[in-house]
């Protein structure tokens, strides 16, 4: 076979060379005696001419050409003649004359443009965008045929290799740890897999190696790294994949400056790569001080806009609405939007953000006031005195044309969140966020943990993260909310793309940190009883960090979602058009995993659409109306779930078995009436076997 020459390849240098190319047909224009192609391989494009003169036979075979067949050329590379170069293709200045033509596979209609190149200058093309994103995850093998998905693609592939470039020359090495383990928490629900050999045992995949690169370090392995899949089940948001790739990286005898000065060499090699250089060194900013400037721990630094405090400029205020915030211990910020009256009206700041805007972030409302004439102008400014208004001109650094959006809440966490919301939406609704602009973060010092509803707390990274300092009392929320971890997040433009921390290395502090979370000793043991017993055996002071492939990926290439950087993702509902996972599994699959028993197989054994009422209704001829499906439903579960209950009691051990609740029943108004014989035994004196007030019966349910 000859050498095959890549279309994207081909310029000046192959004039006059017969070369043979491979590829799929991208587009085709018929001018009766002249058929153009552009033809396609993952390097790029080039137009291949058929010519009736040249060979008749050869023309009509091309005729039957078609998008997205995949066909072998040969032919000669000639210079395109003056006035129809084509400079939206890298090859626009040469075409290739074709001499054979080899059709390898022909394709179907297809469900949606792929072409992107038209083949005349100005013509429009199509892009990934105008195609419904089902559809092109239904036929992702077409749409991978995208030359800028490829791009995607192979950019992906270029940062990750920048990365393991990195870390190879740092002494990390590449280890793989396993998909089937035990939980490893990091704040979602695992996906979990039945064992069939363990019967009702359950692997969970991983949301996180976590555990496993500690325990590579406890074992010694003192730089690790690897490309890792992750699983997590958490609730459905347009940018998350229920599994996704993380840059897992752990090292020994380190602290947070090694880890962070990596990561900042490894990001900024990424991003370089996409073609972006990222400003260095990257700041830090404290957890406290990012929600107090920005209300976020993920903070947007590419515009100002930073919380202005003015709690204490109302003491004495006699404006009801902050009076009333003030007395229950509340907080007054706000946001002095420079020069921007012009587009923030009084009728958008009063019936749009006031209104509206603020409230959907979850506020109660909003103060605004315009500056003009070196004096502040709204619905509300004559409830404050003349040097409350000059101390908020001050403190807001006030001048004409500015305006200023205040929250007040009696809470911290609301006052900070909402104004935050309100800082992003104005910035993007004015356009103050520059584009083409990079600001990355490191946000540290966060709290250990964050309160739970009932009372107790959670981790604000995972259990594993190290405290500032290990005198705490587990029993102690209010001591516990006070601890700062040893964790530190990398932020780029408002995006968190990955953290990490310093670990816990002590097997006494890791077991007081699971009962401050809750876990009783048995919990303890049963859970994570192997990795304490690791603790025990000399650990070594260790940390790390995990970035988010996939959405560093994005960020880089400017795409629109993380699945445009992912070869076969899953949709926005977590499934998979193409080859439509999740699917219904059988019943004799289910059987052979020991499943029918213990999960919950009534909706997963079904194979048909059809529900089990409707099956049911339809065997026993029962119309069962629209309005009366919840309750039937819900009478049927609690039937099935008797039955499975009926089914998985073992009797054997205990001849006493009953399923339901044992009551004894009168119509309204009578009381029970006992037999004699109940009374005085004579009901069970033939019972074969008799237990407390009951007596056994055959077993007639296997
Ligand atoms: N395991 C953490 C995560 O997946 C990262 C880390 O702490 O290294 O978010």
């Amino acid at each position: 076979m000859k050498e095959r020459t890549c279309c994207g390849t081909i310029d000046k240098k192959d004039i006059d060379n017969d070369i043979l190319l491979q590829g799929w047909v991208d587009a085709r224009r018929d001018h009766g005696e002249l058929l153009f192609i552009h033809l396609r391989d993952w390097t790029g494009i080039v137009q291949v001419v058929f010519q009736e003169t040249e060979s008749k036979e050869l023309f009509e075979q091309s005729r039957d050409l078609r998008e997205e067949f995949c066909i072998t050329i040969t032919g000669r590379v000639v210079m395109r003649q003056a006035g129809t170069e084509n400079p939206s293709l890298t090859t626009g200045d040469v075409e290739v004359m074709a001499s054979s033509l080899t059709l390898l596979n022909a394709a179907r209609q297809l469900p949606f443009q792929i072409s992107e190149k038209a083949m005349t200058v100005g013509a429009s093309i199509s892009t990934p965008a105008n195609v419904a994103e089902d559809l092109r995850l239904q036929y992702r093998y077409l749409d991978l045929r995208r030359p800028s998905i490829q791009q995607n693609l192979k950019t992906r592939h270029r940062m990750i290799k920048k990365a393991r470039e990195l870390l190879d020359e740092h002494g990390f090495i590449e280890i793989e740890t396993p998909s089937l383990t035990r939980s490893t928490p990091e704040g979602a629900r695992d996906y979990i897999v039945p064992s069939r050999v363990h019967e009702s045992a359950f692997y969970a995949l991983p949301q996180s190696p976590q555990l496993f690169k500690q325990l590579l370090m406890i074992s010694g392995m003192e730089r690790y790294y690897q490309v890792a899949r992750c699983f997590r089940d958490e609730d459905l948001r347009p940018n998350r994949q229920p599994e996704f790739t993380q840059l897992d990286i752990e090292a020994a005898f380190v602290d947070e400056n090694f880890i962070c000065g990596l990561i900042e060499k490894i990001i900024i090699r990424m991003f370089m790569e996409a073609g972006i250089s990222l400003p260095h060194p990257f700041p830090k900013i404290s957890h406290t001080d990012a929600i107090a400037t920005t209300g976020s721990d993920r903070p947007d630094l590419r515009f100002g806009l930073r919380f202005i405090h003015a709690t204490d400029l109302f003491a004495r205020t006699s404006y009801s609405i902050f009076q009333q915030v003030l007395k229950r211990g509340g907080h007054i910020i706000g946001i002095n939007v420079k020069g921007q009256s012009e587009a923030l009206s009084k009728n958008v700041l009063q019936n749009e953000y006031a209104r509206h805007v603020v409230p959907g972030f979850g506020g109660k409302g909003m103060t605004w006031m315009r500056v003009a004439d070196g004096k502040l102008d709204s619905n509300i400014v004559q409830f404050f005195s003349d040097s409350e208004q000059s101390a908020i001109i001050e403190r807001f650094r006030c001048e004409d044309g500015d305006v200023l959006m205040i929250v007040a809440d009696p809470s911290y966490e609301m006052t900070t969140r909402v104004l935050g919301q309100l800082r992003l939406h104005v910035a993007h609704r004015l356009g103050l966020v520059p584009e083409n602009t990079w600001r990355p973060v490191w946000v540290t010092d966060f709290p250990l943990f964050d309160p739970t509803d009932d009372g107790g707390v959670t981790s604000t990274h995972h259990p594993f993260t190290s405290p500032d300092r290990t005198d705490f009392d587990p029993t102690d929320t209010h001591d516990l909310l006070q601890l700062k971890s040893r964790a530190y997040d990398i932020v780029i433009n408002g995006e968190e793309l990955g953290g990490g921390s310093i670990r816990i290395d002590n097997y006494k502090t890791q077991e007081k940190i699971f009962t401050a979370l809750g876990l009783s000793q048995k919990d303890i043991d049963e859970k994570f009883g192997f990795f304490i017993n690791a603790l025990e055996y000399g650990a070594p002071p260790h940390g790390g960090i995990a970035l988010g492939i996939d959405r560093m990926v994005s960020m880089a290439l400017g795409t629109a979602s993380i699945r445009d950087v992912i070869a076969f993702p899953k949709n926005r509902s977590a499934f998979c058009p193409l080859t439509r996972a999740p699917s219904v599994v059988s019943h004799a699959q289910l059987d052979e995993l020991g499943l029918l028993n213990t999960g919950s197989p009534e909706k997963t054994t079904q194979t048909d659409e059809k529900s089990l009422l409707d099956t049911l209704s339809w065997v026993s001829r029962i119309g069962v109306g629209d309005d009366e499906h919840p309750v039937m439903e819900q009478a049927v579960d609690e039937a099935q779930a008797l039955a499975r209950q009926v089914l998985s009691q073992k009797c054997d051990d205990d001849p006493v078995f009953s399923a339901i609740q044992i009551e004894n029943r009168t119509r309204p108004g009578k009381s029970p009436v006992e037999h004699p014989a109940a009374a005085d035994g004579g009901l069970l004196a033939h019972a074969p076997a008799i237990k407390g007030d009951f007596f056994k019966v055959a077993n007639i349910i296997e």
